[in-house]
């Protein structure tokens, strides 16, 4: 999610804003603009680069937006969940992007089903702007809390309305948000943005301010910025998976460094899982910073063992005639003569169903590796995530359902070690809690209303 209050290009800081924070989705984009009152909407399916032109955000004037990019674990991937959602409504137009996942979203769409509202979409997040809507108060800040109130589960969100730019943040403080400012502001008074990760500010010159608080609903408007808080708790959530997986190493997530992050559990790494090898390899991309941190703390050379292709999209086309792993291959290329005869350390992020870890050590023992160790600098995944990541349900989550030797044994390798919980927790620095680990230790810190009884909807070929 990106938004903007007051710049005259604000559809063009929400491009590139968006862009910045590609990697957390890519199924649909969208930017909502506000000019004199009136919303200008451009929505796609696919990528920002392909969604939107010059001449479109031309045509997308005034001063202030917001935008999206989804990758979905609430309803299919179609056009009409792409977000921003638009309404309008009885205090003007409103305009919705929401990152996260609401577990209590059936429940409240049969509620205002009976009550009379019309769905238009199979996402989470429609029942924020029916909430809104059927809320008898004028003061559309009041509705928007009291709607959010009855909210459970993980959501940040910005929202545009023909007066204000919200930023808002569920109380556990699931999924990041943050503002920012930019440094010239715009007649006379600031620019502000908000965004999921940092990385976005960093690409349009914008100043990071602060975190929007877990509970907290901020909003700028004429008058200036305020905040109110909802149901704020002690204990927060902060998703762990923001750190290991999902964020850019370049973002500052949480208040830490992602790049630190998993340098530390790279470092730890290699504390907890002391061994005789040769060099470390890590799995590119987001393998690399926790290979770092293991080649430091082991002492043993990095070596760029395997060759990411950028340019892969997700429209690759099978030759047809079989050829051995080249679903792999086109994406991951080892280099035979980094591994030929090394003893190697292959470091990856996380090990979800394990076909891609299977894949990744049979390349790297077919280039002449003679003994392959795949370390994974998260903990086993046993559970489920239904806070806004995509993870296969917990029968096709190899750790919940075989032992360490077996799973081993199925990704081919020699040895296999995972980074500990505590050590994961040390790397972020959440001893002390306030980090939601459900995936790695089954702890879900909210009720999860029958959603652990039902299939998973979306299951991304990961
Ligand atoms: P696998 O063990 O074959 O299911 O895949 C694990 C790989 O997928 C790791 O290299 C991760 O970088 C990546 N990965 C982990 N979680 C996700 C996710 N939610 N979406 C996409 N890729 C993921």
């Amino acid at each position: 999610m990106f938004g903007v209050w007051n710049h005259p290009q604000a559809s063009r800081l929400t491009y590139l804003g968006l862009y910045a924070i590609q990697h957390r989705g890519q199924e649909s984009a969208g930017i909502v603009t506000l000019d004199n009152g009136a919303q200008i909407i451009k929505k796609g399916l696919g990528l920002v680069a392909d969604i939107f032109d010059d001449e479109t955000l031309n045509q997308m004037t005034g001063q202030a937006a917001i935008g999206h990019v989804r990758y979905s674990t609430t309803g299919r991937n179609s056009l009409d969940n792409a977000q921003p959602l638009t309404a309008q409504l009885y205090n003007g137009p409103v305009a919705v992007a929401h990152n996260g996942n609401i577990v209590n979203a059936h429940e409240l769409k049969e509620e205002l089903k009976s009550q009379g509202s019309i769905f238009h979409c199979t996402n989470d997040t429609e029942v924020i702007l029916h909430m809104i809507a059927r809320n008898p108060s004028n003061d559309l800040m009041r509705c928007l809390a009291e709607s959010l109130e009855r909210l459970d589960g993980a959501f940040s969100l910005a929202v545009l309305s023909h007066k204000s730019l919200v930023a808002a943040r569920d109380p556990y403080g699931f999924r990041p948000l943050v503002l920012g400012q930019m440094e010239e502001g715009y007649e006379g008074k600031p620019t502000y943005v908000v965004a999921s990760e940092t990385c976005a500010f960093d690409l349009i010159g914008a100043k990071f301010i602060r975190e929007i608080e877990p509970g907290e609903i901020f909003w700028v408007d004429e008058s200036g910025a305020h905040s109110i808080f909802i149901n704020r708790k002690t204990e927060g959530a902060k998703c762990v998976f923001e750190h290991v997986y999902f964020s850019r190493p370049d973002s500052v997530v949480f208040g830490e460094s992602v790049y630190e992050v998993r340098k530390r559990a790279g470092q730890i790494l290699a504390r907890e899982n002391k061994i005789d090898f040769d060099i470390v390899v890590p799995v590119p991309d987001s393998g690399v910073p926790a290979a770092l941190g293991f080649s430091a703390e082991s002492g043993k050379p990095f070596e760029l063992g395997i060759i990411r292709n950028h340019y892969v999209g997700r429209t690759f086309i099978q030759p047809q005639q079989a050829v051995r792993d080249v679903g792999v291959k086109i994406k991951l290329n080892p280099q035979m003569a980094v591994l030929k005869g090394k003893r190697v350390v292959v470091v990856d992020d996380s090990l979800v169903r394990g076909t891609t870890s299977r894949k990744i050590v049979g390349l790297v023992r077919a280039a002449g590796a003679k003994e392959v160790h795949l370390r994974i600098a998260a903990p086993p995944t046993m559970s489920p995530c239904y806070y806004g990541v995509d993870t296969p349900e917990k029968s096709q989550l190899i750790a919940a359902n075989q032992s360490l030797e077996s799973i081993r044994d199925f990704v081919g390798a020699d040895t296999l070690g995972y980074l500990s919980v505590e050590g994961l927790s040390k790397a972020v620095r959440g001893e002390d809690g306030g980090y939601c680990m459900a995936c790695f230790n089954g702890k879900y810190p909210t009720s999860l209303f029958g959603l652990d009884q039902k299939p998973k909807g979306n299951v991304r070929g990961i």
